[in-house]
């Protein structure tokens, strides 16, 4: 298995995780850019956004939901935080494996660099 995420999701390299239920796994950063830095994966491996199929509708849904849970318990909802998933090279995927990036406690900026 050569994808990284897959192998974070299996165990095979660890990670801090945060959340983990059937369908999803979220763990902190390594890099973080803000004192709140959570990655929300999903356990199916998809490359991109543009990989997203009809039968993943409820999959992205529980990403959102299970990034609301963690910011209300790391405090951040309130205050405002921000949720990215970045799409091929222009836009800074490094990592092919969707993730919804958890950006909070600090002011974010826009417009994003
Ligand atoms: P991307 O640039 O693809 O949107 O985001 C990839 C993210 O994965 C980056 O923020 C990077 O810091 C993070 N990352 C890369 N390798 C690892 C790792 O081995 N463990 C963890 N926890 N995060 C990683
Ligand atoms: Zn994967």
């Amino acid at each position: 298995m050569s994808c990284l995420f897959c192998r974070i999701i299996a165990k095979e390299i660890p990670s801090r995780i945060v959340y983990e239920d059937g369908h999803v796994l979220a763990f902190e950063d390594l890099t973080p850019q803000a004192p709140v830095h959570i990655l929300v994966v999903p356990k199916k491996h998809i490359s991109t956004t543009l990989d997203i199929q009809e039968g993943d509708n409820e999959l992205i849904g529980r990403m959102f939901r299970a990034a609301n849970a963690i910011a209300k318990e790391k405090g951040i909802a309130e205050r405002g935080f921000r949720t990215v998933m970045n799409c091929n090279r222009e836009a800074g995927q490094t990592v092919f494996h969707i993730h919804l990036h958890l950006l909070g406690g600090r002011a974010m900026h826009w417009p994003p660099g």
